[in-house]
Protein backbone atom coordinates (compact mmCIF):
# COMPACT_ATOMS: atom_id res chain seq x y z
CA UNK A 1 0.00 0.00 0.00
CA UNK A 2 1.57 3.31 -0.66
CA UNK A 3 0.43 6.03 1.11
CA UNK A 4 1.07 9.75 0.14
CA UNK A 5 1.75 12.77 2.67
CA UNK A 6 1.70 16.20 1.63
CA UNK A 7 3.34 18.10 4.38
CA UNK A 8 5.42 15.09 5.13
CA UNK A 9 7.99 17.18 5.89
CA UNK A 10 6.37 18.53 8.79
CA UNK A 11 5.83 17.93 12.55
CA UNK A 12 2.27 15.88 11.95
CA UNK A 13 3.39 14.40 8.79
CA UNK A 14 6.90 13.35 9.63
CA UNK A 15 5.13 11.77 12.66
CA UNK A 16 2.28 9.63 10.79
CA UNK A 17 5.24 8.70 8.17
CA UNK A 18 7.17 7.02 10.60
CA UNK A 19 3.07 5.59 12.45
CA UNK A 20 2.94 4.04 8.82
CA UNK A 21 6.27 2.83 8.08
CA UNK A 22 5.90 0.31 11.56
CA UNK A 23 3.84 -1.52 9.08
CA UNK A 24 6.02 -3.18 6.37
CA UNK A 25 3.54 -3.33 4.00
CA UNK A 26 3.63 0.02 3.68
CA UNK A 27 5.28 2.33 1.04
CA UNK A 28 5.34 6.29 1.85
CA UNK A 29 5.81 9.35 -0.23
CA UNK A 30 6.24 12.61 1.48
CA UNK A 31 5.65 15.56 -0.14
CA UNK A 32 7.27 18.63 0.52
CA UNK A 33 7.78 22.32 -0.34
CA UNK A 34 10.15 22.43 2.99
CA UNK A 35 8.73 26.04 3.32
CA UNK A 36 7.66 24.99 6.81
CA UNK A 37 8.51 21.63 7.76
CA UNK A 38 11.95 20.77 8.29
CA UNK A 39 14.47 18.44 6.65
CA UNK A 40 15.34 17.63 10.60
CA UNK A 41 12.13 15.91 10.59
CA UNK A 42 13.17 13.81 7.74
CA UNK A 43 16.53 12.94 8.18
CA UNK A 44 16.10 9.68 9.93
CA UNK A 45 13.85 8.39 6.43
CA UNK A 46 16.35 9.97 4.10
CA UNK A 47 17.61 6.35 3.41
CA UNK A 48 14.68 4.71 3.99
CA UNK A 49 13.89 1.80 1.58
CA UNK A 50 10.30 2.54 1.39
CA UNK A 51 10.41 6.39 1.61
CA UNK A 52 10.43 8.71 -1.50
CA UNK A 53 10.90 12.44 -0.85
CA UNK A 54 8.91 14.81 -3.18
CA UNK A 55 10.48 18.31 -2.97
CA UNK A 56 7.33 20.14 -4.46
CA UNK A 57 4.83 22.95 -3.24
CA UNK A 58 0.86 21.83 -3.27
CA UNK A 59 0.18 24.82 -5.29
CA UNK A 60 2.12 22.70 -8.39
CA UNK A 61 -0.64 20.96 -9.98
CA UNK A 62 1.28 18.77 -12.20
CA UNK A 63 3.48 17.62 -9.33
CA UNK A 64 0.53 16.97 -6.99
CA UNK A 65 -1.23 15.17 -9.84
CA UNK A 66 2.17 13.11 -10.29
CA UNK A 67 2.17 12.02 -6.83
CA UNK A 68 -1.19 11.45 -6.10
CA UNK A 69 -1.39 9.13 -9.05
CA UNK A 70 0.94 6.75 -7.65
CA UNK A 71 -0.83 6.54 -3.88
CA UNK A 72 -3.35 4.40 -3.04
CA UNK A 73 -4.23 6.14 0.19
CA UNK A 74 -3.79 10.02 0.75
CA UNK A 75 -3.23 12.34 3.65
CA UNK A 76 -3.46 16.07 3.16
CA UNK A 77 -1.80 17.44 5.59
CA UNK A 78 0.28 20.59 3.79
CA UNK A 79 -1.07 24.10 4.68
CA UNK A 80 0.55 27.47 5.98
CA UNK A 81 0.22 26.95 9.39
CA UNK A 82 1.12 28.80 12.67
CA UNK A 83 -0.60 32.17 13.65
CA UNK A 84 2.34 34.02 13.55
CA UNK A 85 3.20 32.44 9.98
CA UNK A 86 -0.39 33.62 9.03
CA UNK A 87 -0.20 36.81 10.43
CA UNK A 88 2.96 37.93 8.88
CA UNK A 89 2.13 35.99 5.45
CA UNK A 90 -1.32 35.87 4.49
CA UNK A 91 -1.64 35.90 1.21
CA UNK A 92 0.71 32.74 0.35
CA UNK A 93 -1.19 31.25 3.17
CA UNK A 94 -4.38 31.65 1.53
CA UNK A 95 -3.40 30.58 -1.45
CA UNK A 96 -1.50 27.79 -0.44
CA UNK A 97 -4.62 26.42 1.92
CA UNK A 98 -6.76 27.27 -0.50
CA UNK A 99 -5.14 26.02 -3.80
CA UNK A 100 -3.14 23.12 -2.76
CA UNK A 101 -6.12 21.61 -0.83
CA UNK A 102 -8.13 21.91 -4.33
CA UNK A 103 -5.30 20.44 -6.46
CA UNK A 104 -5.08 17.78 -3.84
CA UNK A 105 -9.16 16.76 -4.08
CA UNK A 106 -9.06 17.13 -8.17
CA UNK A 107 -6.45 14.95 -8.30
CA UNK A 108 -7.57 12.62 -5.99
CA UNK A 109 -11.23 12.76 -7.45
CA UNK A 110 -9.58 11.28 -10.93
CA UNK A 111 -9.31 7.95 -9.31
CA UNK A 112 -11.07 8.12 -6.33
CA UNK A 113 -8.10 7.61 -3.78
CA UNK A 114 -9.42 7.73 -0.60
CA UNK A 115 -8.39 10.78 1.26
CA UNK A 116 -7.61 12.50 4.83
CA UNK A 117 -7.69 16.00 4.58
CA UNK A 118 -6.21 18.10 7.78
CA UNK A 119 -8.74 20.82 8.99
CA UNK A 120 -7.99 22.92 12.27
CA UNK A 121 -10.06 23.36 15.21
CA UNK A 122 -9.47 27.25 14.14
CA UNK A 123 -12.51 26.64 11.83
CA UNK A 124 -14.85 27.26 15.02
CA UNK A 125 -13.35 30.99 14.94
CA UNK A 126 -13.92 32.66 18.27
CA UNK A 127 -17.34 30.29 19.11
CA UNK A 128 -17.80 30.45 22.48
CA UNK A 129 -20.11 26.98 22.99
CA UNK A 130 -17.66 25.13 24.41
CA UNK A 131 -16.89 22.20 24.15
CA UNK A 132 -17.02 22.21 20.11
CA UNK A 133 -19.11 20.03 18.46
CA UNK A 134 -18.91 19.46 14.49
CA UNK A 135 -22.10 20.42 14.28
CA UNK A 136 -21.54 24.10 15.87
CA UNK A 137 -21.81 26.90 13.76
CA UNK A 138 -19.12 28.78 13.80
CA UNK A 139 -18.00 32.50 14.88
CA UNK A 140 -15.71 34.65 13.33
CA UNK A 141 -14.41 38.02 13.60
CA UNK A 142 -13.79 40.92 10.89
CA UNK A 143 -11.96 40.29 7.19
CA UNK A 144 -9.27 42.49 7.89
CA UNK A 145 -7.61 40.42 10.54
CA UNK A 146 -5.99 37.93 8.36
CA UNK A 147 -6.71 35.17 11.56
CA UNK A 148 -10.25 34.43 10.00
CA UNK A 149 -8.54 34.30 6.72
CA UNK A 150 -6.79 30.58 7.58
CA UNK A 151 -10.11 29.78 9.80
CA UNK A 152 -12.14 30.73 6.68
CA UNK A 153 -9.65 29.11 4.28
CA UNK A 154 -9.88 25.97 6.48
CA UNK A 155 -13.86 25.76 6.46
CA UNK A 156 -13.70 26.19 2.64
CA UNK A 157 -11.37 23.10 2.49
CA UNK A 158 -13.56 21.05 4.45
CA UNK A 159 -16.62 22.69 2.11
CA UNK A 160 -14.82 21.53 -0.67
CA UNK A 161 -14.04 18.13 0.82
CA UNK A 162 -17.39 17.58 1.41
CA UNK A 163 -18.57 18.84 -2.22
CA UNK A 164 -15.72 16.55 -3.70
CA UNK A 165 -17.70 13.20 -1.59
CA UNK A 166 -21.11 14.42 -2.56
CA UNK A 167 -20.29 15.60 -5.93
CA UNK A 168 -17.88 13.13 -7.14
CA UNK A 169 -17.89 9.92 -4.56
CA UNK A 170 -14.50 10.82 -3.24
CA UNK A 171 -13.71 8.92 -0.39
CA UNK A 172 -12.84 11.47 1.89
CA UNK A 173 -12.93 12.38 6.06
CA UNK A 174 -11.93 15.69 7.91
CA UNK A 175 -10.16 15.96 10.96
CA UNK A 176 -10.17 19.52 12.89
CA UNK A 177 -7.02 18.79 14.50
CA UNK A 178 -6.69 20.55 18.36
CA UNK A 179 -3.59 21.85 19.34
CA UNK A 180 -1.71 19.09 18.11
CA UNK A 181 1.82 19.37 19.78
CA UNK A 182 4.61 17.08 20.55
CA UNK A 183 8.47 16.32 19.30
CA UNK A 184 9.65 18.22 16.80
CA UNK A 185 7.33 21.06 16.43
CA UNK A 186 9.15 24.61 16.44
CA UNK A 187 8.12 26.96 18.02
CA UNK A 188 9.81 29.46 15.39
CA UNK A 189 5.74 30.48 14.30
CA UNK A 190 4.42 31.20 17.63
CA UNK A 191 3.57 27.50 18.89
CA UNK A 192 3.37 27.88 22.56
CA UNK A 193 4.86 24.91 24.05
CA UNK A 194 8.13 24.51 21.92
CA UNK A 195 8.33 28.47 22.81
CA UNK A 196 7.95 27.58 26.67
CA UNK A 197 9.95 24.95 27.17
CA UNK A 198 12.85 27.01 25.22
CA UNK A 199 12.14 29.78 27.60
CA UNK A 200 12.21 27.41 30.36
CA UNK A 201 15.31 25.91 29.68
CA UNK A 202 17.09 28.81 28.95
CA UNK A 203 15.92 30.14 32.20
CA UNK A 204 14.46 33.26 30.07
CA UNK A 205 10.67 34.63 31.11
CA UNK A 206 7.60 32.97 29.78
CA UNK A 207 5.92 35.19 27.55
CA UNK A 208 2.22 34.64 28.43
CA UNK A 209 -0.06 36.10 25.78
CA UNK A 210 -3.08 38.16 27.03
CA UNK A 211 -3.97 37.48 30.96
CA UNK A 212 -3.44 34.17 30.09
CA UNK A 213 -6.93 32.64 31.47
CA UNK A 214 -7.18 31.62 27.69
CA UNK A 215 -7.40 27.97 27.37
CA UNK A 216 -6.16 25.45 24.90
CA UNK A 217 -6.47 21.30 24.19
CA UNK A 218 -3.43 19.93 23.98
CA UNK A 219 -3.41 16.43 22.10
CA UNK A 220 0.23 14.40 22.06
CA UNK A 221 0.72 13.85 18.03
CA UNK A 222 1.05 10.64 18.47
CA UNK A 223 -2.51 10.19 19.04
CA UNK A 224 -3.30 12.46 16.28
CA UNK A 225 -1.61 10.09 13.39
CA UNK A 226 -2.85 7.09 15.40
CA UNK A 227 -6.39 8.99 14.74
CA UNK A 228 -5.59 10.28 11.42
CA UNK A 229 -4.62 7.11 9.85
CA UNK A 230 -7.64 4.64 11.50
CA UNK A 231 -10.57 7.65 10.27
CA UNK A 232 -9.16 7.24 6.67
CA UNK A 233 -9.26 3.44 6.73
CA UNK A 234 -12.72 3.85 8.37
CA UNK A 235 -15.37 3.60 5.56
CA UNK A 236 -18.56 5.09 8.01
CA UNK A 237 -16.03 7.99 8.19
CA UNK A 238 -15.80 9.25 4.63
CA UNK A 239 -18.16 11.74 3.73
CA UNK A 240 -17.47 12.97 7.73
CA UNK A 241 -15.92 15.56 9.91
CA UNK A 242 -14.18 14.67 13.35
CA UNK A 243 -12.86 16.42 15.88
CA UNK A 244 -9.49 15.42 16.20
CA UNK A 245 -8.14 16.45 19.98
CA UNK A 246 -8.14 15.58 23.94
CA UNK A 247 -10.70 17.28 25.23
CA UNK A 248 -8.32 19.06 28.22
CA UNK A 249 -9.02 22.47 28.62
CA UNK A 250 -5.67 24.31 30.16
CA UNK A 251 -5.08 27.55 30.72
CA UNK A 252 -2.20 29.23 29.05
CA UNK A 253 -0.97 30.65 32.91
CA UNK A 254 -1.87 26.43 33.85
CA UNK A 255 0.72 25.72 31.34
CA UNK A 256 3.11 28.29 31.90
CA UNK A 257 3.45 26.78 35.12
CA UNK A 258 3.60 23.53 34.76
CA UNK A 259 6.69 23.76 32.39
CA UNK A 260 8.15 25.78 34.59
CA UNK A 261 8.13 22.95 37.69
CA UNK A 262 8.69 20.33 35.30
CA UNK A 263 12.06 21.92 34.07
CA UNK A 264 12.73 22.94 37.30
CA UNK A 265 13.60 26.36 36.00
CA UNK A 266 13.82 29.45 37.71
CA UNK A 267 12.38 31.47 34.77
CA UNK A 268 9.75 33.60 35.89
CA UNK A 269 5.91 34.66 33.85
CA UNK A 270 5.87 37.58 32.49
CA UNK A 271 2.22 38.71 30.33
CA UNK A 272 2.39 40.68 27.27
CA UNK A 273 -0.33 41.95 25.33
CA UNK A 274 -1.78 40.12 21.83
CA UNK A 275 -0.73 43.87 20.07
CA UNK A 276 2.52 43.46 21.25
CA UNK A 277 2.91 39.96 20.44
CA UNK A 278 1.29 39.98 17.02
CA UNK A 279 -0.19 43.39 16.23
CA UNK A 280 -3.43 45.97 16.97
CA UNK A 281 -5.84 44.03 14.36
CA UNK A 282 -4.93 40.49 16.36
CA UNK A 283 -8.02 38.50 17.97
CA UNK A 284 -8.05 35.23 19.09
CA UNK A 285 -10.47 32.25 20.29
CA UNK A 286 -10.80 32.55 23.97
CA UNK A 287 -11.89 28.92 24.92
CA UNK A 288 -11.21 25.78 23.28
CA UNK A 289 -11.85 22.24 23.55
CA UNK A 290 -13.34 19.54 21.64
CA UNK A 291 -16.42 17.23 22.65
CA UNK A 292 -15.08 14.10 21.23
CA UNK A 293 -18.18 11.63 21.29
CA UNK A 294 -18.34 11.07 17.07
CA UNK A 295 -14.90 10.56 17.40
CA UNK A 296 -15.09 7.88 20.63
CA UNK A 297 -18.60 6.57 18.66
CA UNK A 298 -16.89 5.75 15.32
CA UNK A 299 -13.23 4.70 16.12
CA UNK A 300 -14.38 3.46 19.96
CA UNK A 301 -11.40 5.48 21.62
CA UNK A 302 -10.42 9.15 21.50
CA UNK A 303 -6.62 10.82 23.03
CA UNK A 304 -6.98 10.86 27.02
CA UNK A 305 -5.64 14.12 28.58
CA UNK A 306 -2.21 13.63 29.24
CA UNK A 307 -0.59 17.33 29.65
CA UNK A 308 2.65 15.74 31.82
CA UNK A 309 3.43 13.32 28.74
CA UNK A 310 3.35 15.91 25.89
CA UNK A 311 5.04 18.39 27.88
CA UNK A 312 7.88 15.53 29.23
CA UNK A 313 8.25 14.50 25.69
CA UNK A 314 8.92 17.56 24.25
CA UNK A 315 11.25 18.79 27.37
CA UNK A 316 13.40 15.99 26.92
CA UNK A 317 13.72 16.32 22.87
CA UNK A 318 14.07 19.82 23.77
CA UNK A 319 17.11 19.27 26.40
CA UNK A 320 19.40 16.81 24.29
CA UNK A 321 19.38 19.61 21.54
CA UNK A 322 21.03 22.96 21.20
CA UNK A 323 18.29 25.72 21.52
CA UNK A 324 17.71 27.95 18.24
CA UNK A 325 18.11 31.53 18.77
CA UNK A 326 14.94 33.05 18.25
N1 LIG B 1 0.80 31.92 23.48
C1 LIG B 1 1.49 32.54 24.53
N2 LIG B 1 2.83 32.71 24.41
C2 LIG B 1 3.54 32.31 23.30
C3 LIG B 1 2.84 31.68 22.25
C4 LIG B 1 1.46 31.50 22.37
O1 LIG B 1 0.89 32.89 25.55
O2 LIG B 1 4.77 32.50 23.27
C5 LIG B 1 -0.65 31.69 23.64
C6 LIG B 1 -1.50 32.11 22.45
O3 LIG B 1 -1.88 33.46 22.58
C7 LIG B 1 -2.67 31.15 22.57
C8 LIG B 1 -2.06 29.87 23.12
O4 LIG B 1 -0.83 30.28 23.73
O5 LIG B 1 -3.61 31.62 23.51
C9 LIG B 1 -1.80 28.82 22.07
O6 LIG B 1 -1.05 29.41 21.04
P1 LIG B 1 -0.55 28.60 19.77
O7 LIG B 1 -0.01 29.61 18.79
O8 LIG B 1 0.35 27.50 20.20
O9 LIG B 1 -1.88 27.93 19.22
P2 LIG B 1 -3.29 28.54 18.77
O10 LIG B 1 -3.33 30.00 19.09
O11 LIG B 1 -3.35 28.24 17.33
O12 LIG B 1 -4.28 27.80 19.58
Amino acid sequence: MTHLITGGGGFIGSHLADHLLADTDNDVLLLDDFSTGAETNIEHLRDHSRVEVLRADVRDRNAVFDAVGRADLVYHLAAAVGVQRIVENPLASLQTNLEGTENVLEAAAEDGTPTFLASSSEVYGKSENVPFSETDDVVYGRTTAPRWGYATAKATDEFLALAYHDERDLPVVVGRYFNIVGPRQTGQYGMVIPTFVDQALAGEDLTVYGDGTQTRSFTHVADAVEITHELLETESAHGEVFNVGAPNPTSINELAERVIDLTDSGSEITHISFEEAYDEDFEEPDQREPDVTKLRETLGWAPEPDLDRILSDVIEERTDREVPAR
